[in-house]
């Protein structure tokens, strides 16, 4: 990822080098080019921007109507049979090509604008979690269902409610401008982001197996998370890395049993552990450029033994590996097997050490989030947005379209002013999402697809 590339194209709009301004100057020094937002495209899509604004007024309640009834009847990854089932009927109400059953549960409508111009996709995911609701609103959750082989309650804890809504809202409204529109948009309703039941596949990586980018092929993708933490109707986002790769670790660190009183008689696998948790540690802040990109290992599981007075055989350990840059990635996956295996070695003891990539880093493309940054700001007003936004040390699904086309993934705040210091973070049982932020959503997405469709980003012709 190099910010540093210059763009040499001719483009009717004005480039991003009057833009020297506060958090925009960043995107100045860049040199990207930006859909700059006073650099009118036309008169049309003027005209289309001023409907997107009126029609997401009305369909406000609808839009809430259909959020708390997703909330109110959560489903868990893979099994979404009700909301897709929803959103399927919805989509095709509005005229659309609708193809459900895709990656199990997922649905896929196609809009095609009465005006020829490009392919875009746009992507909500539909999964909840198995959380019990503690939030004291009258559509709260009370559903129950077995997951791996535990009864659980479920809550839409990660608001992914509100990203179905927001997304079925911007079909209708985009649909009923169609023989506007210049191009056609690809809506991606995505299940199992959370990740599919045990021994299952599913979420983005099943759709994009089973053929969600092709035909037709989309050539950007936006999406976006709720969040809470930053206020009601703020938008934040950021180019390049934004939120981390996850890898899951599994450890065994195999002694040979003794008595506790007679540690000399075997190998102890509970001081290797200890001593081998210890050394990960040193992985992060002694062996990779803390300088590039900030990394995690965390070991969140340790079983061994089952009595005070006898050194098991083995100890088992699981983990979890955060990261930003390919690279690294695999650099830290090589050192966690090195320094596990050599200093369990140390006291005649072995390690076998598992990792399991999970999902990618999510990564902004920095061409695309400098282009329609002027569009954002439009949207929720430049004292709203927050630019570039910390990185997230959560991973998301949305990442595996990014390695396919380039995509911009942005967050939206639903946290009241006066809540911030105390909100319950996403996946807590006490999530909860201030309303009047999911209409900021609607038209960020509808207003991010109409300026693209009317003027898409060109090739990159050269770089310096
Ligand atoms: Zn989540
Ligand atoms: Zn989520």
């Amino acid at each position: 990822m190099n910010p540093h590339h210059i763009l040499l194209r001719s483009t009717s709009f004005v480039r991003n080098m009057v833009l020297t301004k506060s958090i925009w100057g960043m995107v100045a020094i860049w040199g990207l080019t930006t859909l700059d937002s006073t650099a009118l495209l036309g008169q049309s899509t003027e005209k289309l921007r001023t409907e997107i604004d009126k029609k997401a007024s009305a369909i406000e309640p609808k839009l809430l109507q259909w959020r708390r009834d997703l909330h109110q009847n959560p489903e868990l990854g893979n099994r979404e049979k009700r909301t897709s089932q929803i959103v399927a009927e919805h989509l095709k109400k509005l005229g659309m090509e609708v193809q459900t059953g895709v990656a199990y549960t997922g649905v896929v409508g196609i809009l095609k604008g009465g005006k020829p111009g490009p392919i875009i996709a746009l992507r909500a995911d539909m999964d909840a979690l198995p959380v019990s609701e503690q939030v004291d609103v009258p559509f709260a959750s009370k559903v129950r269902t077995e997951y791996n082989g535990q009864t659980v309650g479920v809550m839409h804890a990660c608001g992914h409610d509100a990203h179905v809504s927001i997304l079925m809202s911007v079909a209708e409204i985009l649909a009923d401008m169609k023989q506007n529109l210049p191009g056609t948009v690809k809506f991606i309703f995505q299940p199992a982001e959370e990740g599919p039941p045990e021994g299952e596949e599913g979420g983005a990586e099943l759709m994009i197996k089973q053929g969600v980018l092709d035909n037709p092929k989309p050539e950007v993708i936006f999406g976006l998370h709720v969040m809470a933490g930053t206020e009601t109707g703020k938008i934040t986002f950021r180019p390049g890395p934004t939120m981390a790769a996850v890898d899951y670790l599994k450890m065994v660190i195999k002694g040979r049993q003794t008595h506790g009183a007679k540690p000399w008689g075997g190998i102890d696998p509970i001081v290797a552990a200890s001593q081998v948790i210890m050394g990960l540690q040193t992985i992060e802040s002694r062996q990779v450029d803390v300088t590039k990109e900030p990394s995690i290992i965390t070991v969140g599981s340790i079983h061994g033994g089952v009595r005070n007075n006898i050194i098991p055989d083995s100890v088992e350990m699981t983990g979890t590996i955060r990261t930003y840059d390919d690279g690294m990635q695999t650099s830290i996956h090589e050192r966690i097997k090195r320094t596990s295996e050599m200093i369990a070695g140390a006291s005649g003891a072995s390690a076998n050490v598992f990792i399991r990539k999970q999902y990618p880093s999510t990564v902004n493309d920095d061409r695309l989030t400098a282009y329609m940054s002027p569009t954002l700001k439009r949207v929720a007003g430049e004292e709203n947005i927050i630019f570039p936004c910390a990185k997230l040390t959560g991973a998301e699904d949305f990442s595996f379209y990014q390695r396919k086309i380039p995509g911009l993934f942005f967050f939206l705040g639903v946290t009241p002013k006066a809540q911030l210091a105390s909100a319950a973070s996403n996946h807590s049982p006490l999530f909860y999402i201030d309303e009047p932020a999911l209409i900021t959503g609607v038209r960020a997405l509808a207003n991010l697809t109409v300026d693209y469709l009317s003027a898409p980003m060109k090739a990159e012709t050269a770089k310096k």
